[in-house]
């Protein structure tokens, strides 16, 4: 339903449509206010997440107040629980994609430099090939990469790039859409509809298996896989409720030249009090197909 929506909408009216929606949050969250569910990038208790597409309405993941969805949730729970982002030493964080639920919580991290970057999103403060990077080496504390990497051409390249790019003991989060068995990608494969059938996107040229971990590794990472699960600790919160079916999302805590327990990464589970939250159906596999 979002997607169809986004797809119709002209580029240049996206932008001021979201800072509308924005304008009406207060409202919104009135409206949805219910405490079957709980959003924490916006922290909004809400009746229902909505569907992202409605070819596949059954899958309830879009948070009606900020759009964020489960990957976005997931991740700002990571940042929160398991980095160092929020600890207010002076930091610089480049973002990929510039998701807009999260580029105005980054916006306001104490001692945060933040740049957005994208290859031609009207949202990024920069356009930018992932690949060939304008940034001198060492440039950056911390990256986030979410659902990108899925759209590269040579995603290795991209990794290469990013560790470059990043100082010794600097860290990244990268997302991808994973399926369960290893990477199927075929460069000769252009058509959106074939790429539609074999990547679940007609405008991805891969789905990345459970070996994107060796990918990130050569690119010179140390690399942890953290299930969304991981992320809620209360005892309250069993593999079985709706709350842990929200979160089997993976993330991928890529550390550079240190040991990932020497990094900014704290292993332990933080407080988060997942309670009364449910961050919505998502799956472990790529996402539901639709152009
Ligand atoms: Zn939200």
């Amino acid at each position: 339903m979002i997607y169809e929506l986004k797809n119709t909408m002209p580029d240049w009216l996206e932008p001021s449509l979201v800072r509308l929606w924005y304008a009406l949050r207060p409202l919104v969250r009135r409206i949805f206010r219910s405490d079957s569910h709980f959003c924490p990038v916006c922290e909004s208790r809400v009746w229902f997440f909505l569907p992202h597409k409605w070819s596949n309405r059954h899958l309830r993941v879009v948070c009606p107040v900020c759009f964020s969805h489960t990957r976005h949730r997931q991740a700002w729970l990571f940042l929160k629980q398991r980095t160092d982002l929020f600890d207010a030493s002076p930091k610089q964080l480049l973002h990929f994609a510039s998701e807009t639920m999260l580029v105005e919580k980054f916006r306001t991290i104490t001692g945060l430099d933040y740049l957005s970057t994208d290859l031609d999103s009207p949202h990024a403060m920069a356009h930018m090939d992932i690949t060939s990077m304008d940034f001198p080496e060492d440039s950056f504390d911390a990256i986030y990469c979410s659902h990108v990497l899925e759209h590269v051409p040579d995603d290795r390249k991209a990794m290469s790039e990013m560790f470059r790019v990043l100082r010794p003991g600097g860290w990244a989060v990268v997302q991808v859409p994973v399926s369960d068995s290893t990477t199927h990608e075929d460069p000769s494969i252009t058509d959106p509809r074939e790429r539609l059938r074999l990547f679940g996107q007609c405008d991805h040229v891969r789905v990345h298996g459970l070996d994107i971990v060796e990918r990130l590794e050569t690119a010179g990472f140390a690399v942890q896989t953290v299930k969304g699960f991981d992320l809620a600790s209360t005892s309250r919160t069993k593999k079985s409720s709706p709350v842990a079916r929200g979160l089997q999302q993976l993330l991928y805590p890529c550390a550079r030249n240190e040991p990932i327990n020497n990094a900014s990464f704290n292993v332990a589970s933080g407080g988060f009090d997942a309670s009364h939250a449910c961050y919505g159906e998502s799956r472990f596999m790529v996402e539901s197909p639709s152009c």
